[in-house]
């Protein structure tokens, strides 16, 4: 598993610093994976699908793809459309709250300006909040093209990150996500996810649900309280050494994701990477922000 296909929307992110000033960066859910994957394991191959614009913004983008070494051919560029934003504000009691403008982004519509096939990948990763910015006949484009990629030997890999507003209803939602999971290899899904879409319980009520389809390896993550995985063949509870001091804990599920797949592709198994995995989240909720500084050095795999 050398080379891998992330699919999704990077955004601009604006922090607000006081009532005059915001910081900004880049971030989103399937974008913080990669950068954390290869981050993780620069050997290798991230290739981040997605479309964003022409302007400055696009180009600064674009430029930091690049300087994270992300694979960057896939990324089509808008002529019309731009990033989308989102905006994160702190109250005084330290409660963030975020807003967004992302409906009419580049992103939105990235599967139109792929042409034929998707180029041959040894795996594809996409979210929830992937499949949720498209709309329905895009939807339908993706599951065909993941459909012709795994029959030509491509893993897929999806984790559900459920954001209601993305969608019109929890049914629409559902009925999505299990179209996905019914496709995917590996899933690395979060409780509350689960909770919040599928009014999930337990771990093992999520576990009942994702045996209804053939996946390969299920990662359940579950905060500080551990991890659940499931093969074909067994099953383990990974705990989680809880982080005393959490700073933020904005991508820690993405980076979850990036340090599990790092490990597998070096060789790990299961259990090995769910505990790689736990501890490049547990950094990178030690930081402010999605993504850490370049010069603050992840876990070594
Ligand atoms: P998601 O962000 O996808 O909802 P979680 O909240 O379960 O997922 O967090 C992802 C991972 O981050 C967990 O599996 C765990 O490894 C790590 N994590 C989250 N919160 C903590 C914490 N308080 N202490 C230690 N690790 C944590």
């Amino acid at each position: 598993m050398n080379h891998i296909v992330i699919f999704g929307e990077c955004m601009i992110e604006l922090v607000t610093q006081s009532a005059h000033q915001l910081a900004k960066s880049f971030a989103g859910d399937t974008f913080n994976t990669a950068v954390y994957l290869k981050r993780c394991a620069p050997v290798l191959e991230v290739h981040y699908l997605t479309a964003i614009g022409s302007d400055e913004q696009s180009d600064e983008l674009y430029h930091f793809m690049q300087q994270e070494k992300l694979g960057v051919d896939l990324v089509h560029r808008s002529a019309s459309r731009h990033l989308g934003l989102y905006m994160v504000h702190t109250d005084n009691t330290g409660e963030r709250s975020f807003t967004y403008w992302r409906s009419e982004s580049a992103a939105t519509q990235t599967l139109h300006s792929v042409d034929g096939e998707l180029p041959d990948t040894d795996l594809f990763y996409l979210s929830g909040i992937s499949v949720a910015i498209l709309d329905d006949t895009q939807r339908h484009m993706l599951v065909d093209k993941l459909t012709a990629l795994r029959q030509r030997g491509c893993k897929i890999v999806f984790d559900l990150n459920y954001r209601p507003a993305l969608w019109k209803s929890p049914d629409h939602a559902r009925q999505w996500a299990d179209r996905f999971y019914a496709m995917a290899d590996i899933a690395l899904s979060g409780v509350d996810d689960h909770a919040q879409l599928y009014a999930h319980q337990s771990v093992s009520e999520i576990v009942t649900h994702l045996s209804r389809f053939s996946i390969d390896e299920q990662v359940i993550k579950h905060g500080a309280y551990g991890v659940v995985v499931n093969t074909q063949s067994d099953s383990w509870s990974v705990p989680v050494e809880p982080v005393e001091t959490v700073i933020d804990t904005t991508a820690a599920g993405d980076a979850f994701n990036a340090g599990y797949l790092a490990a597998r592709g070096k060789g790990a198994d299961p259990v090995s990477a769910a505990k790689y995995a736990a501890k490049v989240a547990a950094f990178v909720i030690g930081y402010p922000g999605a993504i850490t500084p370049p010069e603050k050095a992840l876990p070594r795999l």
